[in-house]
């Protein structure tokens, strides 16, 4: 859920929001108290604010200190460096820390150790870097070891330390250390990190000084005080690094907000058979079922776990080895459940049978699994209706409408192996091993599955745009599950049959090699993988929708329109779908589109058999001409229309009057000029080659340099009116026809990218004049409404004058965006990259509504427009209607509808109420 639009931005209280900051820097948080606590995200990121929390609540949490993301903040104002005020800050606290836990920084009998972790308001799994065990130096080692009577213990801890110091913040690279670490274990016949003893751990430590040395050309930092300032500044550095801002991107987190760094008193899951460390959920995460839900490692520390080194054991085997601190666990985390109101992904450490709680939140979860965990905790009474609607990502509900596989051509497959089923979803596509090559292939139109060893950090990118992700190693808590979930991306980790061969681009499988470009196809709920390619079939939810399976025979069928029902109670702003033909007008209602907020009649010309009428009415030189086609066109548009409007039951239904350029209805030059050169070297003189000549001339005539700026639009039916005669009369007929029938019907006539008042007023001479007509013939009257799409500035901009003739406004934010910014809808992505590179752009405008710049072309639109026709009815049906933070934006300005594919209504749906419960009109 770190897609946060966010819908439980829950406001910081006054006294601690960045604009009144005090000059406090610093929180502790030990001894049953804490300076800070779970509203504080903000300013503590998630970790320290949950650390606080617990810590409040007495659970078992070692004592540390948070310095706010303020101070990251500071820290990059200044050229990365953090000032000596907050430096002292510090100090006073490590001071305090010492105090609580009866230790000392360096000291040679009780030495504090300490772990310095990131962590932002929004949680980035893996994107920064956390180190353990800091404070250790050849002194405070032994001192440790004496301290436990346990050197291997010490040396392990030692060893770790620098290892994750040396990589994160002396930048050298981690297999640097591998190699060293490798090579000793291999001397030593071992093949765990656990069966190495003092011995050889010692002389891991003692070459990796040599490591440091040579790479870092300096010793390894022994004094505390300066490995801490030093990790500090990393971990505000690493926010910065590539791979958190791919994160930023995907997810929509600012760069501004920074990181907050977490230093804490070490607790040891290390320290022998009695010790162990773990992470888990208090409901599964993939499925949403009630169950208690983890892993965790005998004798481990920190990373191991997630990092898949060792194979985790399931949590539920903990109540056999640790009894205890098994059920502590569970009684804990079951409070931080009811007490969060959601379900908590934790971090805990065993050390010598004694618990410690490391990290809470809200637990990230596939959109099903949301589903599912939203309805159960209401009729748990754990949360209200409404409570369960803001819980939920709406986007993450396009996960549900995902395609799965037809069952009969799956099952006959057999299966190559099996793997964690880490997310769901049915996933076919051909074999990459690289993220990059993942970027290209599907760049080039193909699908792909990223296969890896195992997904790290930098693998984002390329998992972001695969059909699914396969690895060979970790486990359902490992980077690749926890991100996969999250984006919904079908995934299976683990599957250790994989024998992958990343170099040369090929695994095998149970004897079978699969080289790079195979196809291969996984169901990531039942960690199936198989050796072909699998069509897909529609999702359980579309199913039903389509009467092939009954309602009372899909749980999470009734469960998603559940959530939809409680949605409608909250929102204010109507919900419609663009639609062109019927089956998706009907398949739009279902969803719970009430009303086509865009309907393409251009669309309607492409069908069967249409496109030469239409280009007889385009090559058309004289207007009996293009009358003749136009009345072939009529029937074929009227039957269009009377199928769209009865599919809808009686909802309002925008149609658009003629759009796009003349010429994309032609075939192209270049085509045509080969076509006539073969016609000419056969024969001369055929009918069929003076076509072509003549639709050349045409072509050639209809030649735009910029056809997007050019005659489209309202400009079409202005210079040739006998179009929208046509369509304004298709229209009517069919309307009447549904009236005459008993039907209700409510069409809205829309003229497209006007920017002038007379403009539209031409036009709507011409559509009053036929429709009166039609009704006179047809001997019944219908309601209906002429209205403007504003998507030229210019529009927007004299919105008031345009308002006198026009009944109902309809942004088009797609032209809108493109003509604010003066870019080509089709030639952006050409430099969009460079700008979210270079940071000039955060988002694709094209895809998130553009709030600063285009956002006030549209606000202006609306009061000008209300201004001089208070009942204008005003919607928006550019892509943006389906995005659920443009949606927001939407409800702020007071817009009555949004418009959106048929697919994306359910996410429309609960973002609208999302936003009508976040923001008042008006803000
Ligand atoms: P991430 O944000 O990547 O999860 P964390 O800061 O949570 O990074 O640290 C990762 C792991 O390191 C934790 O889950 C925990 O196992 C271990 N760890 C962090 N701090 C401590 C500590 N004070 N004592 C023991 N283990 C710790
Ligand atoms: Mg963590
Ligand atoms: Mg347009």
């Amino acid at each position: 859920m770190a897609k946060k639009k966010s819908v439980k931005k829950r406001p910081a209280p006054k006294a601690l929001s960045r604009s009144t900051k005090s000059s406090k820097y610093v929180y502790f948080f030990g001894n049953g108290k804490a300076d800070g606590d779970r509203t504080m995200r903000e300013l503590l990121g998630g970790k320290g604010a949950n650390l606080a929390e617990m810590t409040n609540a007495a659970l078992p949490v070692p004592a540390g200190f948070t310095i706010s993301t303020a101070a990251c903040t500071i820290y990059y104002k200044e050229k990365r460096r953090i000032p000596p005020s907050i430096d002292a800050e510090m100090l006073t606290n490590l001071r305090k820390l010492e105090k609580a836990s009866g230790t000392q920084f360096g000291s040679n009998t009780n030495p504090l150790l300490v772990s310095v972790r990131s962590g932002s308001k929004f949680s980035m799994p893996g994107m920064m870097d956390t180190i353990l065990n800091l404070g250790l130096n050849d002194e405070t080692v032994e001192a440790l070891k004496r301290r436990t009577s346990n050197g291997r213990f010490a040396y392990d801890s030692y060893r770790r330390f620098m290892q994750m110091f040396g990589s994160v913040v002396l930048e050298i690279p981690k297999d640097a250390f591998e190699h060293e670490f490798d090579t000793v274990k291999r001397g030593r016949g071992a093949t765990l990190d656990t069966e190495l003893d003092e011995e050889a751990l010692r002389e891991v430590v003692a070459r990796y000084k040599t490591v440091v040395r040579e790479r870092a050309k300096r010793d390894f930092p022994q004094e505390p005080r300066e490995q801490l300032t030093m990790a500090r500044d990393a971990v505000f550095r690493s926010w910065m690094n590539p791979r958190a801002q791919e994160y930023r991107r995907i997810y929509d987190i600012p760069d501004h907000i920074g990181t907050a760094v977490n230093v804490q008193m070490m607790v040891f899951g290390n320290t022998g058979d009695r010790s162990a460390t773990g992470v888990g959920f208090t409901r599964n995460p993939a499925t949403g079922a009630k169950e208690f839900y983890g892993e965790f490692l005998i004798n481990a520390q920190g990373e191991d776990v997630v990092a898949g080194i060792r194979t985790p054991q399931p949590i539920t085997e903990l109540e056999k080895v640790l009894p205890k601190a098994y059920k502590q666990l569970r009684d804990i985390t079951s409070r931080l459940e009811r007490n969060y109101k959601d379900v908590q992904d934790f971090e805990f450490t065993i050390q010598d049978e004694r618990l410690f709680m490391l990290q809470t939140r809200n637990g990230k979860r596939t959109g099903y699994a949301a589903v599912i965990i939203a309805t159960d905790f209401v009729a748990e009474r754990l949360i209200t209706p409404k409570e369960a609607i803001l819980q939920i990502d709406p986007e993450s509900l396009s996960q549900l409408l995902a395609p799965g596989f037809d069952q009969k051509e799956w099952k006959s497959i057999p299966v190559a192996t099996r793997g964690l089923p880490a997310s769901p979803g049915a996933a076919s596509g051909q074999v990459v091993f690289s993220a990059e090559e993942a970027v290209q292939w599907s760049d080039a139109g193909k699908p792909v599955i990223l296969v890896r060893r195992e997904t790290v950090p930098d693998d984002i990118r390329g998992m972001f745009v695969a059909q699914g992700v396969l690895t060979a190693t970790g486990g359902m808590t490992s980077h690749a599950a926890v991100v996969g979930r999250q984006m919904g991306k079908p995934s299976i980790v683990g599957a250790s049959a994989l024998d992958v061969d990343e170099d040369g681009r090929r695994f095998t499988v149970n004897g079978h090699t699969i080289k790079e470009g195979d196809f291969v196809s996984f169901d990531g709920l039942t960690g199936e993988v198989k050796l072909a390619k699998v069509a897909s079939k529609p999702s359980e939810i579309l199913q039903v929708l389509n009467r092939e399976l009954e309602p009372a025979k899909s749980d999470i069928y009734r469960r998603f329109m559940q959530i939809l029902k409680w949605s409608d109670k909250h929102r204010r702003m109507d919900v419609r779908a663009n639609a062109d033909q019927p089956d998706q007008a009907e398949l739009a209602y279902a969803f719970g589109a009430r009303g086509i907020g865009l309907c393409r009649t251009e669309h309607m010309f492409f069908g069967e058999g249409r496109i030469p009428i239409v280009q007889r009415m385009i090559l058309a030189d004289n207007e009996k001409d293009r009358r003749a086609a136009l009345a072939e066109l009529l029937p074929m548009q009227r039957d269009d229309f009377y199928g769209v409007f009865k599919a809808m039951k009686g909802e309002p239904v925008t149609i658009r009057t003629i759009d796009p350029p003349l010429h994309e209805f032609l075939p192209k030059r270049e085509e045509l000029m080969v076509e006539i050169a073969r016609l000419e070297a056969r024969a001369h003189g055929t009918d069929e080659l003076e076509t072509k000549l003549a639709l050349l001339r045409r072509v050639e005539q209809l030649h735009e340099f910029n056809p997007m700026l050019g005659h489209r639009g309202v400009r079409l039916g202005i210079t040739y009116p006998e179009i929208t005669e046509m369509q304004t009369r298709a229209i009517l007929e069919a309307a009447c026809r549904l009236a005459k029938e008993g039907l209700k019907v409510t069409p809205e006539i829309m003229i497209p990218l006007v920017g002038h008042v007379k403009e539209l007023r031409d036009q709507k001479v011409v559509v009053n004049r036929v429709a009166e007509q039609v009704m006179k013939e047809q001997g019944v009257t219908v309601k209906y409404l002429v209205g403007t799409m504003i998507e030229v500035p210019r529009g927007a901009m004299t919105a008031d004058e345009i308002a006198t003739e026009a009944q109902f406004f309809s942004f088009g934010t797609n032209d809108l965006t493109q003509m604010t910014f003066g870019f080509s809808r089709d030639d952006v992505g050409k430099f969009l990259r460079v700008y979210q590179d270079k940071k000039i752009l955060d988002r694709d405008p094209f895809a998130t509504f553009d709030v600063d710049g285009v956002g006030p072309v549209l606000r202006t639109g609306v009061e000008l427009g209300r201004r001089t026709n208070p009942d204008l009815k005003i919607g928006v049906c550019g892509e943006h209607g389906g995005d659920p933070s443009s949606i927001h934006f939407f409800e702020k300005v007071g817009l009555n509808y949004v418009s959106c594919s048929p697919y994306r209504v359910p996410v429309a749906r609960l973002a609208a109420a999302q936003a009508a419960l976040a923001v008042k009109v008006g803000d």
